[in-house]
């Protein structure tokens, strides 16, 4: 069965707005072995809408329409469906006392635009909406399922989970498709490609993507089988070649970021850490506080931008700075060894740098970063030259200084 979702929304046709509903949908439905063949964004246009309506209903056998289910008048979604299938809209008494209780249990008065929400095409199923007031809509006609579910994701999701999927999963194709993808950190594309292309060329099942994200290459490996215990054994002799011949290089395996494997790392041998930041003005610290759990393992960080904050926050010697200037080797290792003493952490990392556009020289060009860990072992500096512009430098540097980390953890 193929499927088309439609997104409706004004919004999604701007710069600003993103449709991700539709790549929720998508990895949801490819789970069940239903390809989906065209994704269409329409805005809150009567005619556009029709229109595209019309054309998934001549080539698609599953229509999902998300959007454009709310109380007001741009909210067109049910209204066009309604007339391109020729079933008139009525009200449904249950979905109206639903509404109005919720609205109750919120103390709330109802606006009457309110009611639309309780109207539902002739012969339709309503799927109840457990996170909004806005119910979802099921519509069988001709062997076409089609499928109306509201814009935002904290609606959408866990509707189309408990509600759709159970349905689906008896309609959906026989195969079930499986992915896996692993992250691969300090090798360029080309490169990791030269090293698995021999390994993956002979399988056509799975199918493997190489794509590059900033500071991480990553490799998806998409398998269809009869059963997910068999996507998954495909999934499992390709990948664990592949895994092995990218070794220490690939730092997951099961979608982890790689804050989450430094944290885990971490955690597992009950080490903390302190990190003093100037280049990248707290990124790090940032990046491994979006970890759970991540007070098990980080002390904390210094944000010392000042030579003045580098000396106070971090202890660099004063004649130090002068001497070497601020982005150098012996300020990266001076910044690393003073935030650990000072934190009475097991690591310390200390980062400098220029993210540009200014302060480059000839010397000391934009992009320039050093990066000092420190532990009980000692202090190693790594020197970096990150092309492109001050964000990426700045993510670049984030990301090799928590490589550093995974790296002294790991072994
Ligand atoms: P609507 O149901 O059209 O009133 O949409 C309500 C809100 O849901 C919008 O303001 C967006 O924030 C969100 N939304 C709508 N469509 C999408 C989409 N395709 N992807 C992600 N968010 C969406
Ligand atoms: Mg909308």
């Amino acid at each position: 069965m193929d499927a088309e979702i439609i997104a409706v929304g004004s919004e999604l046709l701007t710069p600003f707005g993103t449709d991700t509903n539709s790549l929720y949908l998508t990895g949801k439905l490819n789970a069940l072995g239903i390809e989906v063949r065209y994704r269409i964004i329409a805005g809150d246009d009567h005619d556009r809408l029709t229109d595209a309506f019309q054309n998934a209903l001549r080539r698609s056998a599953l229509i999902i329409l998300t959007g454009g289910l709310g109380p007001t008048e741009d909210d067109i979604t049910r209204n066009v469906v309604a007339e391109v299938l020729g079933r008139p809209l009525r009200e449904n008494p249950e979905i109206r006392s639903r509404i109005e209780k919720r609205f109750e249990s919120l103390n709330r008065s109802m606006p009457p635009n309110n009611l639309r929400q309780s109207l539902l095409p002739e012969g339709a199923q309503w799927l109840e909406n457990a996170h909004g007031t806005a119910p979802g809509i099921w519509i069988e006609r001709d062997g076409v399922i089609v499928i109306l579910l509201p814009g935002p994701p904290r609606e959408l999701e866990p509707m189309f989970e408990s509600h759709c999927m159970p349905l689906l999963e008896r309609v959906g194709g026989k195969e079930r498709i499986r992915t896996r993808v692993y992250k691969i950190i300090g090798l360029p594309e080309s490169e990791v490609d030269r090293v698995i292309a021999p390994l993956y060329t002979p399988y056509q099942n799975p199918a493997t993507t190489i794509l590059s994200k900033p500071g991480t290459i990553e490799v998806h490996l998409r398998a269809r089988a009869a059963s997910e215990e068999e996507a998954e054994a495909l999934l499992g002799e390709l990948g664990d070649k592949i895994e092995l011949a990218l070794g220490e290089h690939v730092f997951s395996a099961h979608g982890e970021s790689l804050e989450e494997v430094v944290g885990m790392y971490l955690m597992m041998k009950q080490l903390t850490l302190a990190v003093a930041e100037s280049c990248t003005g707290g990124l790090v610290s940032e990046r491994l506080t979006r970890v759970p759990g991540s007070s098990n393992f980080f002390l904390g960080g210094a944000v010392c931008y000042s030579n003045e904050l580098k000396i106070r926050l971090a202890g660099v010697p004063a004649a130090l700075i002068e001497r070497e200037g601020a982005v150098s080797k012996t300020v990266a290792h001076a910044l690393s060894e003073g935030i650990r003493t000072r934190a009475a952490s097991s690591i310390g990392v200390g980062l400098t740098g220029i993210a540009g556009p200014g302060g480059g020289s000839a010397e000391k060009p934009v992009g320039l970063v050093f990066i000092a860990l420190t532990d009980a072992r000692g202090t190693s500096v790594r020197e970096f030259r990150f092309p492109g512009e001050r964000q990426r430098v700045r993510y670049w540097a984030s990301q090799m200084a928590l490589e550093m980390i995974r790296r002294r953890v790991r072994d």
